[in-house]
């Protein structure tokens, strides 16, 4: 089996609603995503997956998520404070911790990556090996501390 590895980074607040501590009030992080895809064969360029798609793939998601601030859609205080930001971005009854991060851009990449096909934005075409599968997400929040999340 292969195995690739790639690695990005983000800038994101986030606000734990049910946290008894500090972590309830708003606070920022520097986020380190490390996606791991591994398949039984290579594809026909011999890779388990370009990293110029993935790096695409990955944008998709992280633009959505780059300098907002991430709230549990259940925090009506959090979500009045932020009724005027459009870079607010909700978790439906969830608070952003890092697990529910790295489980929400595990789906996102899985359902992308489903596609087969990725564009960039000079119009090259990559194809996805069929037999890449994302084996897992770690979303590092400090440099001391991750999660990860593999279904
Ligand atoms: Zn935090």
């Amino acid at each position: 089996m292969y195995r690739v590895n790639k690695q990005f980074d983000f800038q994101a607040a986030h606000v734990l609603s049910k946290h008894p501590g500090l972590c309830r009030f708003p606070h920022g992080h520097n986020y380190k995503v490390e996606i791991t895809l591994t398949a039984q064969e290579l594809d026909e360029n011999n890779m388990v997956c370009d990293f110029q798609a993935l790096k695409i793939i990955l944008s998709e998601c992280l633009d959505q998520l780059d300098h907002s601030i991430l709230l549990n859609s259940s925090d009506l205080a959090g979500r009045k404070s932020q009724e005027n930001n459009p870079r607010c971005h909700l978790f439906e009854n969830k608070d952003p911790t890092s697990e529910v991060l790295a489980e929400t851009i595990f789906h996102f990449l899985q359902d992308r990556l489903g596609k087969r096909i990725v564009h960039s934005s000079s119009g090259i075409e990559y194809k996805i090996n069929p037999s890449a599968k994302l084996e897992k997400v770690r979303l590092w929040e400090t440099p001391t501390a991750w999660a990860e999340y593999q279904p």
